[in-house]
């Protein structure tokens, strides 16, 4: 089947070689898989998830079960006393701004003690103007950068850290940044030191790409509110759009009040057909993040033998599903990305080219053939064509799939001559 698919013997050997190697590490992935399986199936029975949460609800929403049950397991998941999760939050941009616009009012300052945050949310902020951004509303924003090895910076925290101070942000995903990714442990002590200073402050974490990575989420660890998009780990792959906040009854009360309307917060809002997808794909999500980690440990090893700079390396813990590679060349960024888009069940027929991207300074190419669009728990990788030419790769709704995908992008690179097995 391989053959059938164009990957050739060398490269197939190639990769079950370094496959070998992996085996304990997947092994141990397995075990976080099989008890985050667990820890939904509980969660789904405490809640008695039956079939009526899968019914169509319109209009208002009043009494809408299904996505009332579907909070309450969420919040039972995570440790959380409330959450939101709706497919009216349209991703996860939409789910970190409106956390947000709803908790901090004018006069306050947000502050993110891990550097900069994830592109999007510069005009969320105000970093760069934009209309609506929390800086028009008279919201400050403070940023502590991380020291150069990715450690945080405690004393200038500590000094950022004043009378206005009322949300802390941190992204534990490193994005499409060259910093680590935090273990939930490391941000339990950021949080466990940040209410040190200031026990009320309201610490968020951008869970973005870590559900299910670990056994523990930060909401284990004292934050106040964790938020991610169901096109990515929690939706499995089956949700088609959605994101989520998990947090203390007030947080969750707050953006409930500003999704929807003062007054009316959770009880509005119907869910369209959609919550077998929710349902279904978070109780399949502990085995599709572990796919996709197996996938990106899998590249990582591939490309460092072959002597390519990866983030994280071969060998490191993993908190979120990013794999980087640094190919070094354009042509090794297109050719990565046309084998990744050669190994997909969609669109495989079509070649990805470089492109200019609105938000991008630079042409970008992008490779996924994706049952949901713009989904990136399916396999998908991306680079923008500027040094250090480093392609950014992740998903994978199966660890087979991912495989056959790393293999396909090897396969290219060795077909065009710029690697040699
Ligand atoms: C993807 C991502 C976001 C934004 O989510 P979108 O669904 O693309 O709007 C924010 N933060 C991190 C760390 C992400 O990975």
């Amino acid at each position: 089947m391989y053959q059938k698919l164009g990957i050739s013997k060398e490269v197939l050997a190639f990769g079950e070689k370094i496959e070998q190697s992996l085996l304990e590490r997947f092994a141990e992935i397995d075990r976080v898989a099989e008890y985050n399986q667990l820890k939904v199936i509980h969660a789904m029975q405490e809640c008695r998830v039956n079939e009526s949460c899968f019914n169509y609800a319109s209009g208002y929403g009043y009494s809408d079960r299904g996505r009332d049950v579907l909070e309450e397991v969420y919040a039972k998941t995570f440790h959380t006393e409330a959450a939101l999760v709706r497919p009216q939050i349209t991703c996860g941009t939409h789910a970190l701004a409106l956390a947000l616009s709803a908790n901090l009012r004018p006069g306050d300052e947000l502050l993110s003690p891990v550097g900069k945050p994830y592109d999007t949310l510069e005009e969320v902020i105000g970093i760069r103007p934009s209309k609506g951004s929390l800086a028009e509303y008279g919201i400050t924003y403070k940023q502590v950068d991380l020291f150069e090895d990715g450690s945080f910076d405690y004393e200038n925290i500590k000094k950022a850290i004043n009378n206005k101070t009322k949300l802390v942000t941190i992204q534990r995903s490193k994005g499409y940044q060259t910093r680590p990714s935090f273990s939930v442990k490391q941000i339990g002590e950021l949080i466990a030191f940040v209410k040190s200073i200031k026990p009320d402050v309201i610490c968020m974490v951008d869970n973005c790409y870590g559900e299910f990575v670990e056994t523990i989420e930060p909401s284990d660890v004292g934050a106040d509110m964790i938020v991610g998009s169901l096109i990515k780990n929690p939706g499995g792959g089956l949700a088609p759009i959605g994101g989520y906040i998990a947090g203390t009854e007030n947080c969750i009360e707050n953006c409930a009040y500003r999704l929807t309307s003062p007054g009316l917060g959770k009880e509005v809002g119907a869910s369209l057909g959609v919550m077998q997808s929710f349902y279904q794909g978070f109780f399949l999500s502990p085995t599709v993040v572990a796919g996709a980690l197996k996938g990106a440990i899998f590249a990582a090893n591939i490309y460092e033998s072959l002597g390519f700079p990866v983030i994280p390396n071969g060998s490191e813990s993993r908190h979120d599903i990013i794999q980087a590679v640094t190919l070094g060349t354009p042509e090794g960024v297109i050719a990565f990305c046309k084998g990744i888009q050669a190994a997909a069940p969609v669109d495989s027929y079509v070649s990805p080219e470089p492109w200019a991207m609105p938000g991008y300074d630079s042409d970008v190419i992008m490779a996924a053939g994706a049952f949901v669009q713009g989904s990136s728990i399916e396999l998908s990788a991306d680079g923008p064509i500027k040094p250090p030419y480093a392609v950014y790769f992740q998903g994978g709704l199966t660890w087979a799939h991912a495989k056959l995908g790393i293999l396909r992008s090897l396969e290219e690179l060795v077909r065009r001559g710029l690697v040699t097995l």
